[in-house]
């Protein structure tokens, strides 16, 4: 490579919200400009107006930024390249068209839609299911190749409605280097005459997209697989342009699959299988139909990134939490996986847990709080950080903290049906009887003096863990399995323990 700075974009085209196989795609393109301290360009591809949707673009903004992977030039953020909306690049698209047709590699096409189905489907009748207008069937149909010049010329300025198609050659071969898939080879009797200009004086996507790279000097293009069929003819352009010299390196990213079964990840799995397709949240706005979005869901975005990363990259090491700065120094385009990557939800969960895990200890603890304390719950900040500090490990999302921590608020309403059934009888009941006595001398309410006063316990009687614990656990929080008990016992405090136990004295049966 030479030394020309590296320039990538990601070029979403508003009509949604972001798939987390575009985020995906963003990440990469991210990653590969951080680590050749490059620029990362976001340039939104609106020229189909007819597919815009509101608010789109304004979700990939945020979508990205939440991320933490925001663009260094865009529509926002403005740059040296603008602008960075199609829409807004209108008027430098048409000169090309012309150059093209001038040049004998491109020409006005003047077919309407009807004969164009007509002609499709007399194909299908004669056994050729794919009719296409390519370099035989132009040849009989209405454009600049088959009618006078005087005719084209007279329609033009009669303004009758025409489009401009790219003239592929016969039987030639288009090859290009794909850094994910090597070479990738296609014969131009493959490809057909695409349309490069529209009757409504915007460009297709393959002209705006190969012009706006060339002129916002792109020198990667990193995007996701179902973008492959159409690199043959992007190669085609860059040549017929004559712009094959700063022709951008290509790299196309494997797809994402579902997680059960085969296809792609599509933006109707997700809800299906328990999961969010999307970043954050998305309401549609034409039915208000709501997609779920990590963001809400309590996923944190270095461990969403985290996961991201490892759908079709791996460093090639066993380690697989990354901060965003390790990702950068470990990323590369070479190993990035030809196969598509399957989502495993329980992965996600599981970077979650891990990034979790990493935050502060009174970050939580002050979120606890607040999330007990809109739910009526007074919460010092010594209990909270004892919460967060028993039931860390049992946590997803910050959320899980309360969820898991309930039976510390409020005492038990009923007891666990199977833990009485098996574990609760007369000698349980002694034995807690006993350690109540015990535990209502102790001045200090601590874990490891509570431990020891236990221990001593058990042997004083001669017994096991298994005979008096689950009891204990029982009495305390209702339930057969929890974490520590003394731990438990500490956070409650002395007169809520033994209420606590006198409650469950009265309540659990007399005899087991
Ligand atoms: N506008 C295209 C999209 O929506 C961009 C494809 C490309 O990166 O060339 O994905």
């Amino acid at each position: 490579m030479s030394a020309q700075a590296v320039r990538v974009r990601f070029a979403p085209s508003p009509t949604g919200p972001l798939h987390m196989g575009g985020v995906r795609t963003a990440l990469y393109n991210y990653l590969f400009a951080r680590k050749h301290q490059g620029s990362f360009v976001l340039r939104i591809e609106d020229t189909d107006q007819t597919r815009y949707v509101p608010g789109a673009e304004e979700y990939i903004q945020e979508a990205l930024s939440w991320c933490g992977i925001a663009p260094d030039e865009g529509p926002q953020k403005g740059g040296d390249y603008g602008p960075y909306r199609q829409s807004e690049r209108k008027h430098l698209y048409r000169q090309y068209a012309d150059q093209l047709v001038e040049a004998g590699y491109a020409y006005y096409a003047f077919d309407t839609s009807e004969e164009l189905e007509e002609m499709r489907s007399m194909a299908k009748k004669a056994g050729t299911p794919n009719w296409q207008y390519n370099h035989v069937t132009r040849g009989r149909m209405k454009n600049s190749l088959t009618l006078a010049a005087s005719d084209t010329e007279k329609r033009i300025n009669d303004g009758d409605p025409y489009v401009i198609r790219i003239k592929l050659p016969r039987n030639e071969e288009v090859k290009f280097y794909d850094i994910v898939r090597g070479w990738v080879r296609v014969n131009t009797n493959n490809m057909d005459d695409k349309v490069l200009f529209k009757g409504d004086g915007m460009p297709t996507y393959h002209l705006a997209n190969i012009v706006d790279d060339h002129l916002m000097g792109i020198t990667h293009v990193i995007r996701g697989e179902e973008w492959l069929p159409s690199a043959p003819l992007h190669i085609m352009l860059y040549r017929y342009l004559g712009w094959e010299e700063s022709r951008p390196s290509m790299a196309h990213l494997p797809l994402l699959l579902k997680p059960d079964g085969n296809g792609k990840l599509s933006k109707r799995d997700g809800d299906r299988l328990g999961f969010p397709v999307f970043p954050l949240e998305w309401k549609t706005p034409a039915n208000d139909e709501v997609f779920s979005g990590y963001r809400e869901q309590g996923y944190l975005p270095e461990a969403f990134l985290n996961m991201l990363a490892f759908l079709g990259w791996n460093p090639g090491t066993e380690q697989e939490i990354f901060s965003k700065q390790e990702l950068i120094d470990a990323f590369s385009l070479e190993k990035v996986n030809k196969a598509g990557a399957r989502y495993d939800h329980d992965k996600t969960r599981w970077f979650n847990q891990q990034y979790l895990r990493q935050q502060p200890l009174p970050v939580l603890a002050d979120q606890l709080r607040q999330e007990a304390q809109s739910q009526g719950y007074d919460l010092t900040e010594q209990k909270a950080q004892q919460m967060t500090e028993l039931l860390l490990d049992r946590a997803v999302f910050p959320s899980d903290l309360l969820k898991e921590g309930q039976f510390l608020l409020e005492p038990p309403e009923t007891y666990d049906e199977k833990t009485t059934r098996k574990k609760w009888n007369s000698q349980a009941r002694q034995h807690i009887e006993n350690l109540r006595e015990r535990f209502a001398q102790l001045d200090a309410f601590e874990a490891s003096l509570l431990e020891e006063r236990f221990k001593t316990y058990l042997q004083e009687q001669e017994t096991g863990f298994g005979k008096v614990g689950p009891g204990l656990r029982l009495a305390l929080t209702g339930k057969g399995m929890g974490p520590s008990l003394f731990a438990i016992m500490a956070i409650l405090g002395k007169p809520e323990t033994l209420a606590r136990l006198d409650k469950a004295l009265e309540k659990l049966p007399a005899h087991g």
